[in-house]
């Protein structure tokens, strides 16, 4: 090990690095999975360093005209981590406790996910502290359109790729589009992915993530010998990545016992009728009063007695509290870090086999891909082709982390990241570092 894997802390970003230190920090819990890889790989120092630092992180005040005249001013935060492989991909939210903290560990985390399924893209994320329940369409129109007109410098489909996140969706993504198509003098489809069909979104685009995890969700099953039909599952969250990883696992054979949304969970030990679920929220907008099954609480969900565990709502779910008393044979990360640094050891000591969630949900950000790969195209692929090859892609994936889980004897985690750090770290060898 080098000197400087033995002081880590020393290059986080931010000056104030002691309130990173606690278990629920996002940029710690990243940082600290990176430096065990790092060190696996025994990474030199002065690639280590470049790799724990973002190349961009850029805060802009943006003014907006809001509803009653006044003007208001917002701050905008885009962060590039890494662009090493390619331009950088990451999503924008809209939210008040977005900070330069949480945006450039998710930056990071794009780097590496975009890494581990090998396409070829580095990370970025970006955000806007607000808070979009209280603005009007026109405000949050507005607001949308300052702010990528003061990011624009960075912006494009060989610079740097935004989608949706958090509180931002497929209309936000058209503004973003259209103003940077008026900036440019022409359309730029890929300057956005997660856009509408109609104006170069992919079809498979709002399947891809649920799709993903079912996919490596097999593909576990199938590693531990155990059958996919009737395989039991318990999801926590219910909304774009819960509902489809459950209906398409369902449609595998597998039995969903158990689902969750803010509400709180349901439990059916024969198994729920996902689609009715669906059909349910859509009517009611969440779960609450779906009468096919016994009321459960997210707590109890999390510790069910099931094959497969799937986290998809939030993250920082699995901690030290309750780590000892998972049940599940298999968690599938769908959500974004639901498991704290320091849970991975007594997951790992329970021998629970994780998927980590830089590969479980990966299948969003491949289809991205495909976004953007047939808007430079200019032309546009079946469902099933967009099916088809995420498919390849996931499963190869996942294989190729297994593989390096059992050369190195670690987890799929710690093999995922280095997989990811070692592909990032190969190219900026062979491009040499312009110091
Ligand atoms: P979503 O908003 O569609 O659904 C979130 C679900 O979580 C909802 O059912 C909501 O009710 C539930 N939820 C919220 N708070 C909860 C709580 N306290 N307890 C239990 N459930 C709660 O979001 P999504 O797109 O499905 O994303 C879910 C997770 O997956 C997030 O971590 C996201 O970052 C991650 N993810 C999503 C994608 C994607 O393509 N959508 C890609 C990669 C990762």
């Amino acid at each position: 090990m080098t000197p400087d894997l033995l002081l880590p802390t020393n290059t986080i970003v931010r000056p104030d690095k002691d309130r990173f230190l606690h278990e629920e920090n996002p940029f710690e819990a990243m940082m600290s999975r990176f430096d065990r890889a790092a060190e696996l790989l025994d990474l030199e120092p002065g690639i280590y360093k470049v790799l724990r630092h973002a190349e961009k992180q850029i805060i802009t005040s943006i003014p907006v005209m809001m509803d009653n005249g006044d003007v208001d001013v917002f701050t905008g935060i885009r962060v590039l981590y890494n662009t090493s492989r390619g331009p950088a991909k990451g999503g924008i939210r809209f939210d008040l406790n977005v900070t330069l903290d949480e945006v450039t560990a998710l930056a990071a985390w794009m780097t590496w996910k975009c890494a581990v399924v090998n396409i070829p893209f580095g990370g970025s994320k970006g955000g806007v502290i607000c808070d979009p329940l209280k603005m009007s369409a026109g405000e949050l129109e507005r607001l949308t359109r300052r702010y990528t007109a003061s990011i624009i410098a960075t912006l494009g489909p060989d610079s740097d790729v935004p989608a949706p996140d958090v509180n931002t969706n497929e209309r936000v993504m058209a503004w973003i589009m259209d103003t940077y198509s008026m900036r440019m003098g022409h359309t730029v489809t890929a300057v956005v992915t997660g856009k509408p069909v109609e104006m170069g979104g992919s079809l498979g685009r709002r399947e891809a993530t649920g799709r993903g995890c079912s996919i490596v969700t097999k593909e576990a099953l199938a590693h531990l010998g155990m059958d996919v039909k009737g395989a039991t599952v318990a999801i926590q969250g219910f909304g774009n990545v819960g509902s489809i990883s459950a209906q398409l696992l369902q449609r595998e054979g597998c039995r969903i016992v158990a689902v969750s949304d803010r509400t709180g969970g349901l439990y059916n030990k024969g198994g729920l009728d996902v689609d009715d679920a669906i059909a349910w929220v859509t009517a009611h907008r969440t779960l609450e009063g779906y009468p096919k099954a016994t009321k459960i609480t997210n707590d109890d969900l999390l510790t069910l007695d099931v094959d497969v565990l799937l986290p998809a709502a939030l993250e920082n779910v699995i901690t030290t509290k309750n780590g000892a008393n998972i049940r599940a044979r298999i968690i599938c990360e769908g959500a974004n870090g639901p498991t704290t640094a320091a849970a991975d050891a007594i997951l790992d000591e329970k021998g629970i086999f994780v998927i980590p969630d830089i590969l479980a949900n990966a299948g969003g950000v491949t289809v991205s891909y495909f976004e953007w790969v047939q808007d430079r195209g200019g032309y546009f692929w079946t469902e099933k082709t967009v099916n088809d090859r995420l498919h390849e892609i996931m499963q190869h994936s996942f294989r190729a982390v297994l593989q390096l889980a059992r050369q190195h004897k670690v987890n799929m985690r710690t093999a995922a990241y280095m997989l990811s750090i070692s592909r990032v770290a190969t190219v900026h060898r062979l491009r040499g570092i312009y110091a």
